[in-house]
């Protein structure tokens, strides 16, 4: 009977080294008001100056979401009176955010695009942190660069937002903006949830029809991963559902998730007013974006994760799932390129990456651009498997040995001594063995009992190390029990 309709507002935080309006170094973890200036504390008489990196990341990010790009560059002062806010305003991008009416493809979920109805660079808040009953503040994150992102009310569940938070993350990644780390605040999150009778349709971005709506927005603040956004979207949605189902009416509020208690709550009314104040930000004057810097820019785009999960299943003949692991980070998905033009076999490389190779980082917690494999290693391994008849066995010993001494696979094999057996006469003594050792198996196979067979031919691996030849095994027992010898 009634359909959820939920927006996001997400906060992107900017890799650059310094701050957006001053040269005070961005990092975690310094000493408190350790990283400040006359500028980020707000001191009276101090100027501003944009960043021109943090631009260049917003303008990207504008570009890969699709958005236009206002023609000029304009700030804003946004006033309240907050105690980690020490000049009791945030430069912002209200009266004309950088980018407007954007799209995001959410990675699976039937390709459902979901509208970016603007994108926006302002600086970060300091932090506050309760003691007791004293509250200290540390303004070293006060001006840190953020790009706002705020989707149209489209989304229907939980398990959408989440997604396209996943989609996001995937995107500032690999356009290297942003590391996407939300329990670190890298991303942050607030959601706004409101119910539209079923046949309602509000074309996007229209504001919901005047009248008596059943359901006000209710905002979610301050979602720090991307599950918390699942579960608390979908307590929230099945809360206004059964309000509404009872006849109520749900009331316009702020309301935070209860991470312990898996419901969110009303929050506190402070009685602030949503008044902002905003007045054009004069010590950053209007300035028009040239053109042929932002041609410049998008010429920076790199390939985004959908368009590359797509090309990789279309070129390469994998799977969606082996394509959206190799597309889930863009150093493996390179990495996977540069083998297949090397000589790999595609659907090959994609399992080894995918299963031995990912056991091992996730193991010895490395990246693969940190590990001692290289794109050549993987190659030569596969190499020797599918030419140089070594077993399956065989090569994930010879991968640990990749990454425990950092040598090639050929060396390792060659110094370790597993080379495969493919010489007749050293496995016919092999074989002879194992025959006679297993009389039983060996008369069932006479008797036509093909399992005898796998069973005698897995003893003789056993037997060499996984060094024999398998098919060369199996030829030489049939050979044997023809002859009459076993
Ligand atoms: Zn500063």
């Amino acid at each position: 009977m009634f359909r959820p309709r939920i927006g996001l507002e997400i906060h992107i935080r900017l890799l650059t080294s310094s701050k957006v309006f001053c040269p005070c170094p961005v990092r975690y973890g310094d000493e408190p008001n350790s990283l400040v200036c006359p500028v980020c504390l707000g001191y009276p008489g101090s100027l501003p100056v944009l960043n021109g990196e943090a631009l260049r990341m917003a303008c990207l990010l504008a570009h890969a979401l699709n958005c236009s790009i206002a023609p000029d560059l304009r700030f804003d002062r946004k006033h309240y009176f907050y105690p980690d806010m020490p000049k009791n305003y945030q430069i912002t991008q209200v009266s004309a955010p950088l980018g407007r009416d954007g799209s995001l493809e959410l990675e699976t979920g039937g390709g459902k695009t979901v509208s970016i109805r603007q994108l926006h660079l302002e600086e970060d808040a300091g932090k506050m942190i309760h003691r007791g009953n004293r509250t200290l503040l540390d303004y070293n994150r006060a001006g840190s660069p953020l790009v706002e992102i705020v989707t149209a009310p489209e989304l229907e569940t939980g398990e959408e937002a989440e997604l396209l938070l996943r989609s996001l993350r995937r995107i500032v990644r690999y356009l290297g903006v942003c590391d996407g780390n939300m329990e670190e605040g890298s991303m942050r999150c607030d959601a706004n949830v409101s119910m539209s009778p079923r046949g309602v349709e509000h074309s996007p971005g229209a504001e919901a029809p005047s009248g008596d709506p059943p359901g006000r927005k209710v905002e979610i603040k301050n979602l720090n991963s991307s599950r918390f956004v699942r579960l608390a979207l979908d307590y929230e949605t099945s809360r206004q559902r059964e309000i509404l189902r009872r006849g109520g009416r749900v009331a316009g509020e702020t309301r935070l998730w209860n991470e312990a208690a898996g419901v969110t709550e009303a929050m506190r009314d402070k009685g602030e007013s949503s008044d902002y104040r905003n007045v054009p930000e004069t010590d950053l004057p209007p300035f028009p974006l040239d053109p042929e810097y932002l041609e410049g820019v998008k010429r920076q785009l790199v390939e985004l994760p959908s368009p590359r999960k797509r090309r990789l299943v279309r070129d390469y003949g994998l799977s969606g799932d082996a394509a959206d692991f190799l597309t889930e980070e863009k150093d493996v998905a390179d990495f996977f390129e540069r083998a297949a033009a090397l000589g790999a076999d595609p659907r090959t490389a994609a399992s080894w990456l995918r299963s031995e190779v990912r056991r091992i980082l996730n193991r010895e917690n490395l990246s693969l651009g940190e590990s001692p494999l290289t794109e050549k290693r993987l190659v030569e391994l596969l190499g020797l498997v599918r030419e140089g008849g070594i077993g399956g066995g065989i090569a994930r010993k010879t991968l640990e040995e990749v990454f425990r001494t950092g040598r090639d696979p050929a060396e390792i094999v060659r110094e370790r001594g597993w080379e495969p057996i493919t010489r007749r006469d050293a496995l016919l003594p092999v074989v002879e063995k194992i025959l006679a050792a297993h009389p039983k198996a060996a008369r069932e196979l006479r008797e036509g009992k093909d399992r005898a067979l796998d069973f005698l031919t897995g003893m003789a691996l056993k037997e060499t190390a996984g060094r024999a030849d398998p098919g060369l095994v199996k030829a030489l027992i049939s050979d044997v029990l023809k002859e009459g010898r076993g």
